[in-house]
C-alpha cells in the first residue's frame, strides 16, 4: 500500500536542504575559551541570494542551529564559559525578535525617547518569531506563503494595537478588499475530505465535503464514500441531518457547565450518536484553532472553533459561525504577520528597506546586513541565544551566545519577550513562585509545511481549495491564493506555480498525562523528525490526493519548506485541564511580574496566542520599566 520513496520522488533535488540535524555544541564553538573566535559582533546572514532568510527552504521554523544553545542550557543544565564584555552600551536589550520583542523596542522609543539605544537579540536566522515569511522563486514569479502566523484578528484589537497599526500605516479595510483566501472553502474550488491509504486502506478524496459544514445536497452519497465502517457512516449521516436541543429543559448555566466538562469528541459520541471511529475523524480539526486535538478541548471551547455542535443545541446551523470554514473575521497580509514584523523592523531600522511602507511591504527586499550596524541606534542581532539576564546596579546585564562566542552587554533595562518557560533558566534568581508559573506555560507544538507545486492543474481539475485529512500528520491542507494586497497578487484563476500549505501538530504518545506533559512529548517527537520525514509525508498526501488528476509527485513539486514550531501557541487555559484561579494569581499573571530592571512580555504574558496580545503585552512591559536608571 505504501509507495516507494522513488515513486514519490524523494530523490529529487528540489531544495537546498539543511542536513545539520544535530549541531553539536563543539561545532558551535562552545568548547573554545571565551573570545577565541574573534570579537566582531554578530555576522548576520548574507543579504541576498539563496542565503536570504525568507527564501531558505528545507527545515525552517525552529531550524538547526537555532535551538541547540537553549537546549544545552535548559535541558542539560550546561554551564558556559565566562562571557566577554562587549564595548556596547544600551538603554534597552530585548530578548526575542518576535512581534512582542519588536513592539517592545518600538514602544520603548516612544516612552524613553527616539534616541534610545536598543539591541534586540534573537536566536533564529530571521526576525518575526512565529510571524515567518516563506518566499518562493522556484517557479519564476515570487510566491508567498505563511510559515506561521497568518491572521490579524482585527475585531479583537485593543485601542493601543489599533493606534500602533495606524502609525505603521496598516489599513485593515484595504487588506480586507484584497482578501479572497478562505481556508479551503473557496472562492474557487471547495473543501474536500481526504482519506489516505496508509490509514484507511485506500486513498479516497471526497470533494465538496466539509467536516464543518457537511454538504448541502447529496450528503448521504458523500458519506457513503468514506472508507470507514457502515455503522460509522450511518452515525455520521444522522449526525449531520439532526436538528434538536439535546439539553432541552436545562438552564443556561447547567448547559454551560455540561459543555465545559465534556470533551468535544465525547460530546459527539454521547449526544451526537457517533461511533468511536466516526468521532475520531474530528480529532485534528482543532489543531489550527487551539494547537490541541478536539479530544483535549471541551465542547464549549469547540463552539468557537466552528465545528458542528450548534445543531444539537437548538440551532438550525451546524456551527456557531453558520457552518463555514472561512476562518471568521480576519485580515491578512500575503506573508501573514511577517509583514507586521517587517513594518516594525523598518520603523526601528529604516535603512533595512528604504522606501518600503505598508503599501508595498510584501514586495520589499530587506537588507539583512543593515540589521546590526555599528553606530545605529537600534540593532537587531540574529543567531544570538540569550543564556543569562541579571539585574545589576542601575541596569541589567545580558549574556548571549553568538557563533560560539559567549558575550555580555549591559543596558539600563531588559525586556524578556521570549517564551516564558525558558525564563527560569535565563534568570535563576527570580522568585521561586514566578519561575514555577513560567514553567507552567508550556507552548503548544505546531507544524506548518509549505509545498510549492509546479502548477494548479490537478487542483483545478478536482475543484479543490483545501482538504481535511483526518489520518495524516497535517490535518489541514489549503491552496494558498487570493491574498492580493500590499503590492502582491496571486489570483485564483492563475494556473501557474502555487503554494499548498499543510497545517498540523504531533499527536502526543500518551494522552492520559497532563496537557503540559503531552506538549513536551509531542515537542520531542517533532524535534526528532528529519526533513525527509516531513517530505515523505507531504509527497504521500499529494500523491494520493492529486495523483488521480494527473499530479506527479516526482516532477510537480518545486520546493518544500517545513516550519516546525516546537514552542508554538502560547499556553491558554483549557476547561478540561486547568483550574480556575482567583484574579491576579493565574500563572501568566505571576509569570510576567517585573523584576528590578527586567520586564516580561511575549504572548505568553497574556496567555493567548495572538499577535495583538503579543503587542499589548509589550506595551505593558515597557510601561512597567522604571525611569531614572
Ligand atoms: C504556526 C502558528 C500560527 C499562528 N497563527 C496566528 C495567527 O494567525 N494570528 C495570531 O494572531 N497569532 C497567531 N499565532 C500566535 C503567535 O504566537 C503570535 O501571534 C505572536 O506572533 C507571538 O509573538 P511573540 O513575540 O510573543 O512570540 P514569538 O513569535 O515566539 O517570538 C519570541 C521570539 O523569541 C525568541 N527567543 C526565545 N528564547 C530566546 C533566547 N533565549 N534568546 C533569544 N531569542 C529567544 C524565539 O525564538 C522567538 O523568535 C500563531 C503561532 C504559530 C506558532
Amino acid at each position: 500500500m505504501k509507495k516507494s520513496d522513488l515513486a514519490l520522488g524523494m530523490g529529487q533535488d528540489i531544495t537546498r536542504r539543511d542536513f545539520i540535524h544535530d549541531v553539536s555544541l563543539a561545532s558551535l564553538g562552545l568548547a573554545l575559551p571565551a573570545g577565541a573566535m574573534g570579537d566582531t559582533p554578530a555576522e548576520t546572514s548574507a543579504s541576498f541570494g539563496a542565503n536570504y532568510p525568507p527564501v531558505r527552504t528545507g527545515m525552517r521554523g525552529s531550524h538547526p542551529g537555532a535551538f541547540e544553545v537553549a537546549h544545552a542550557l535548559a535541558r542539560e543544565g550546561k554551564s558556559f564559559p565566562v562571557p566577554r564584555d562587549l564595548d556596547e552600551a544600551y538603554d534597552l536589550v530585548v530578548v526575542g525578535g518576535g512581534i512582542s520583542g519588536l513592539a517592545a523596542a518600538y514602544y520603548y522609543r516612544e516612552r524613553f525617547g527616539p534616541d534610545s539605544r536598543i539591541l534586540i537579540l534573537e536566536n533564529h536566522d530571521d526576525f518575526g518569531g512565529h510571524a515567518r515569511r516563506n518566499e518562493f522563486h522556484q517557479g519564476g514569479e515570487m510566491r508567498l506563503s505563511w510559515g506561521g502566523t497568518m491572521n490579524l484578528e482585527y475585531p479583537l484589537f485593543s485601542d493601543s494595537v489599533n493606534e500602533l497599526f495606524a502609525e505603521l500605516g496598516v489599513d485593515i479595510d484595504s487588506l480586507l478588499e484584497g482578501y479572497h483566501f478562505r481556508y479551503g472553502s473557496g472562492p474557487r474550488g471547495k473543501h474536500a475530505m481526504f482519506f489516505d491509504a496508509e490509514t484507511y486502506g485506500r486513498d479516497v478524496l471526497v470533494p465538496d465535503f466539509s467536516f464543518r459544514a457537511g454538504r448541502e445536497t447529496e450528503l448521504d452519497d458523500a458519506i457513503d464514500r468514506f472508507p470507514i465502517s457502515k455503522a460509522s457512516r450511518e452515525s455520521l449521516k444522522k449526525f449531520y441531518a439532526r436538528r434538536e436541543n439535546v439539553f432541552a429543559g436545562k438552564s443556561d448555566s447547567e448547559v454551560k457547565e455540561l459543555l465545559r466538562r465534556i470533551s468535544y469528541t465525547d460530546f459527539l459520541k454521547k449526544y451526537g450518536g457517533l461511533t468511536d471511529e466516526a468521532a475520531d475523524l474530528f480529532i485534528r480539526v482543532t489543531h489550527g484553532y487551539a494547537g490541541v486535538g478536539a479530544d483535549s478541548l471541551s465542547a464549549a471551547e469547540c463552539i468557537g472553533a466552528s465545528v458542528p455542535i450548534m445543531h444539537l443545541l437548538g440551532s438550525e446551523h451546524l456551527s456557531g459561525s453558520g457552518a463555514t470554514d472561512a476562518g471568521g473575521d480576519v485580515a491578512m497580509f500575503p506573508d501573514g504577520n511577517s509583514s507586521v514584523a517587517r513594518l516594525l523592523v523598518r520603523a526601528l531600522i529604516p535603512d533595512v528597506a528604504p522606501g518600503a511602507d505598508a503599501s508595498n511591504i510584501a514586495l520589499a527586499r530587506f537588507d539583512y546586513a543593515k540589521l546590526d550596524e555599528v553606530g545605529a541606534p537600534v540593532r537587531l542581532r540574529l543567531e544570538s541565544t540569550v543564556i543569562n539576564v541579571a539585574n545589576r546596579d542601575g541596569g541589567a546585564s545580558i549574556t548571549y551566545v553568538n557563533d560560539g562566542r559567549v558575550l555580555r552587554v549591559n543596558a539600563k533595562h531588559a525586556v524578556l519577550a521570549c517564551y516564558h518557560a525558558i525564563i527560569p533558566h535565563l534568570c535563576p534568581e527570580l522568585p521561586e513562585a514566578q519561575k514555577q508559573a513560567q514553567k507552567y506555560q508550556v507552548k503548544r507544538p505546531l507544524l506548518v509545511t509549505n509545498v510549492l507545486l509546479r502548477n494548479s492543474k490537478a487542483i483545478n481539475t478536482l475543484a479543490l481549495s483545501g482538504a481535511y485529512c483526518p489520518g495524516r500528520l497535517h490535518g489541514a491542507v489549503w491552496v494558498v491564493k487570493g491574498v492580493n494586497t500590499v503590492g502582491y497578487r496571486h489570483d485564483w484563476d492563475d494556473t501557474g506555480p502555487v503554494p499548498v500549505m499543510f497545517w498540523g501538530s504531533i499527536a502526543p504518545p500518551d494522552s492520559s498525562v497532563s496537557v503540559q506533559e503531552q506538549h513536551r512529548a509531542s515537542r520531542a517527537l517533532l524535534l526528532a523528525m528529519t526533513f525527509e520525514d516531513f517530505e515523505r509525508e507531504v509527497r504521500t498526501v499529494l500523491d494520493g490526493m492529486l495523483g488521480p488528476a494527473g499530479f506527479d509527485a516526482k516532477d510537480d513539486i518545486l520546493a518544500i519548506t517545513v516550519n516546525r514550531w516546537p514552542h508554538g501557541y502560547a499556553y491558554g487555559y483549557l476547561d478540561l485541564w486547568d483550574p480556575e484561579w482567583p484574579e491576579g494569581s493565574a500563572p501568566h499573571e505571576i509569570a510576567r511580574r517585573p523584576f528590578g530592571n527586567i520586564a516580561i512580555a511575549n504572548a505568553d504574558a497574556g496567555a493567548e496566542a495572538y499577535t495583538h496580545v503579543a503587542i499589548d503585552e509589550a506595551l505593558r512591559a515597557i510601561r512597567e520599566l522604571k525611569r531614572g536608571n
